[in-house]
């Protein structure tokens, strides 16, 4: 069967390193900032309607997820800090070369291989040339990563669920409370450095929010949006002003 395993040699040409979002764990999004370097916030919520309780899919994004309150419901809600590099990474040099290397987000790691365990590595669907297909180790052999590759990639999905509520807590208290509905939008934040800092370090010493704020959703199509309104979450239908809005 054709592509049962599939090779791998980076050739270190940076284009992953460019134009995107790139995931980070909790601990090294403060890295990143210590740094002098951006960390942007994605916010993604979800309830069973849109997959069963009991499915793989539920039960995955779950653990990655803080279960909060919305209006009368209750709603699952996973943050995701990723370093900004929409530009380029401000890691890569002149040369292509990452001048973090020996300290990469274990993201950079793991790439091109998938860390979530519903979608199988294509080849076409990442942006590294085709000749890199034909060399180095296999990674990925009937769909299953490599060992070392196993590794990294359990050890990113624990710090996801790890840090799930640390991070919905630091959300909450830079009124960070937009969530885009997973699967149909995207609500991406770009707060400022410093400020985030100072919402990791106050979360770091036990500062907790006193006034809780009743967390909303956003939905791009008028139906779907009906339809959770009536299960009882908050909707957003203001214009979106401290993030970025994207129907996918
Ligand atoms: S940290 Fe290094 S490997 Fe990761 S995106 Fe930045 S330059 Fe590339
Ligand atoms: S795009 Fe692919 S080949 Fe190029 S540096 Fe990234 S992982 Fe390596």
């Amino acid at each position: 069967m054709e592509n049962t395993a599939l090779r791998f040699a980076c050739n270190g040409c940076g284009v992953c390193c460019k134009g995107r979002l790139i995931p980070l764990t909790l601990k090294e999004s403060r890295q990143w900032l210590q740094r002098g370097h951006d960390v942007a916030v994605i916010l993604e919520a979800f309830d069973e309607s849109l997959w069963p309780a009991e499915s793989e899919k539920f039960r995955h994004n779950a653990k990655r997820a803080a279960q909060i309150d919305s209006g009368n419901a209750k709603i699952n809600v996973i943050a995701i800090f990723a370093a900004n590099a929409l530009t380029q990474c401000p890691n890569l040099d002149d040369q292509n070369q990452c001048v973090i290397y020996e300290e990469r987000p274990l993201v950079c790691r793991i790439y091109p291989a998938e860390i979530s365990p519903f979608i199988s590595l294509d080849p076409a669907d990442k942006v590294c040339p085709p000749e890199v297909w034909e060399a180095g180790e296999i990674i990925v052999s009937d769909r299953v990563a490599s060992p070392a590759l196993q590794v990294k990639i359990a050890q990113s999905r624990d710090a996801d669920t790890v840090d799930a509520h640390a991070k919905v807590a630091i959300c909450e208290s830079m009124d960070m409370t937009v969530a885009a509905w997973k699967e149909n939008a995207l609500a991406v934040y770009l707060p400022d450095r410093q400020r985030l800092m100072t919402a990791f370090d106050h979360y770091d010493s036990g500062i907790q929010r006193v006034a809780h704020t009743s967390w909303r959703v956003r939905i791009a199509d008028h139906e779907l949006r009906e339809a959770v309104r009536n299960r009882g979450v908050q909707v957003d239908t203001t214009e979106p002003s401290s993030y970025i809005f994207h129907k996918l």
